[in-house]
């Protein structure tokens, strides 16, 4: 039986009915009629909650099982039914903000709630409109057309048949040869499908860029931008961030691949190469999945004693599904159930150093959706994505004294690859950002086109990139790996920035560990109630817009990494 099957929890989850929806959405303006006394107001808006987490429930069960088995013919209806349905819903959640956007509803709830709410549902009144259903509904099918293409793909590897998930420990393989192979063995399955990879992707812009005109809006980054919530920044501090970037890391982190490559004696440093720079030998984990989850109650527990708390309550209802299988979608998540008011971690373990790494990530997203679990709006329970990045990243970040119960000794060579990692990612993000606004910016462009702007994005960001004889990502086709691109636009750049601000949390440990992991606690408790850069602030940072704050993160990097450097 597989693992989700017996998940007891999620009994009794289940899709409220059209009807149900519209008597309780109903019922709600029916309150707030004639009325301007903000008990009123208060109770109306505590009833809208309630509807809001019964559907959200059931939206991320169904979007969970999905993933857990994109092949299962009841999980895949179960998904339909929620892509087809989700634009009404979007619709009755747009009249309610509407009237809670009123000047009598910013009265009433103000108070209490502050202004993110109001900014929040500003932005999701502007993204919607019934004109734009059937391009929600069609969206929806491209993506999981995505997803599926993906989680279904298995390609011949050491005399197997392997998914693109299983694939992972091979890639990240000590033996330069058998990661050679492994990419190999990828780029092939990109291959056989570029033909789908690329009709999916021009779809998905035309549909987008459609959404955008119908509601007036020049073209879709506007419109992604307030679909993800970009409350406090806009297009030009995220330009002026990327150009910081390209000016201040893409060099140190060329210079890197470099003096990497060469003690690792590579005359060459390719592609494949890159996931083992800075770790010589194999650093994987010392044991399998229970042994993982068992040590991770300790670790965390030894960071700080809620920590510990949390992370017995998951393992206690067992609030995982980390194996890699074939059917199940690619990478890692973590969802929540509001109704039950608890996490899940979604991933796909697959026996490499990468498994601890996504763990911790994962679990910093689930602590924080669980120490806001009773904010007073569904809306606090999470933050915009640039935020929560931060609460997961910096986790991986303040669990570095513990890694030495994963990795024994190689963990000092988990700790230097993990930042070495970050300092080339930083401009990989920036790539797979800039990439999205050129794509947007000219949405008539030929598939063949987008394939010409990632290499230029390559060579803006990623100078150092040599795919050797990888046919696929020479010819411009990396990107179609990343799920982001296709199914969750401009999503992204929100990495970049919370790793900024992770590695500030990192810096501050090193010399202050206590303050720094209280400062932590403290924020993932604020969940959602104010936009990025006063959270950010409010945590004792500085934001990565701020001028030379980039630097000072690189320069903190710098230093660490040639301390490792000289003591190998
Ligand atoms: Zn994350």
């Amino acid at each position: 039986m597989e693992r989700h099957e017996v998940d007891d929890w999620a009994a009794g989850i289940r899709a409220p009915h059209d009807a149900e929806l519209m008597m309780g959405y109903g019922e709600l303006a029916a309150r707030l009629e004639g009325t301007e006394h903000p008990d009123a107001w208060r109770a109306a808006f505590a009833r809208w909650d309630e509807l809001r987490r019964d559907w959200s429930s059931w939206a991320n069960l169904t979007r969970l099982r999905y993933s857990q088995d994109t092949r299962r013919e009841d999980y895949r209806s179960a998904q339909r039914e929620l892509d087809g349905r989700a634009p009404r819903v979007t619709a009755f959640e747009k009249s309610a903000k509407r009237r809670f956007l009123t000047p009598e509803g910013r009265r009433a709830l103000g108070p209490e709630l502050g202004a993110q709410a109001f900014a929040l549902w500003d932005a999701d009144v502007s993204a919607y409109d019934d004109a734009i259903a059937d391009d929600l509904v069609r969206e929806s099918a491209l993506r999981r057309e995505y997803t599926e293409l993906l989680a279904r793909a298995t390609v011949p590897f050491a005399g197997e048949q392997r998914s693109l998930g299983e694939l992972g420990l091979a890639l990240q393989d000590p033996d330069r040869a058998v990661r050679r192979s492994a990419e190999h063995a990828r780029w092939a399955a990109f291959s056989e499908r570029a033909e789908r990879l690329d009709a999916i992707f021009d779809e998905l812009v035309r549909v987008r860029d459609r959404m955008a005109r119908t509601l007036g809006f020049d073209d879709y980054v506007a419109l992604g931008y307030r679909r993800m919530h970009r409350i406090d920044y806009g297009v030009e501090e995220v330009a002026r961030y990327r150009d910081e970037i390209a000016n201040v890391v893409v060099p140190f982190a060329r210079d890197l691949v470099r003096r990497a490559g060469a003690r690792a004696g590579l005359e060459r440093v390719f592609y494949w190469d890159e996931s083992c720079l800075g770790v010589e030998k194999r650093v994987a984990p010392l044991g399998d999945r229970g042994w993982i989850l068992a040590r991770t109650r300790e670790a965390l527990g030894e960071i700080a004693p809620a920590l510990g708390d949390f992370a017995a309550m998951m393992l206690e209802r067992r609030l995982f599904d980390v194996d890699a299988r074939p059917g199940k979608a690619l990478g890692a998540y973590c969802t929540n159930f509001p109704t039950r008011r608890h996490p899940f971690v979604f991933a796909n373990f697959n026996g490499s150093r990468a498994d601890v790494r996504t763990l911790m990530h994962e679990l910093g997203h689930a602590f924080q959706q669980w120490e806001s679990r009773d904010k007073a709006a569904l809306d606090y329970t999470n933050p915009t994505y640039e935020s929560a990045e931060i609460h997961s990243m910096a986790l991986e970040y303040l669990s570095w004294p513990q890694m030495e119960r994963f990795f024994g000794q190689a963990a000092a060579a988990y700790r230097s690859e993990h930042l070495l990692g970050a300092m080339l990612f930083l401009p990989y993000g920036a790539a797979v950002d800039h990439f999205q606004h050129l794509v947007y910016r000219h949405p008539g462009a030929t598939p063949a086109e987008r394939h010409e702007m990632w290499q230029e994005m390559e060579r803006r960001y990623l100078p150092w990139r040599d795919y050797g004889d990888l046919a696929y990502p020479s010819a411009g086709g990396l990107w179609q790996e990343k799920r982001h691109i296709y199914v969750a636009p401009f999503y992204y750049i929100d990495y970049t920035l919370a790793l900024c601000c992770a590695l500030q949390f990192w810096s501050q440990a090193n010399t202050g560990r206590g303050a720094a992991v209280a400062a932590y606690v403290e924020l993932c408790g604020r969940g959602g109630e104010a936009p990025f850069r006063e959270l950010v602030r409010s945590a004792g940072l500085r934001s990565p817009f701020e001028p030379g704050v980039v630097g000072e993160v690189v320069a903190a990097a710098s230093a660490a990494l040639s301390e490792t450097e000289n003591r190998t």
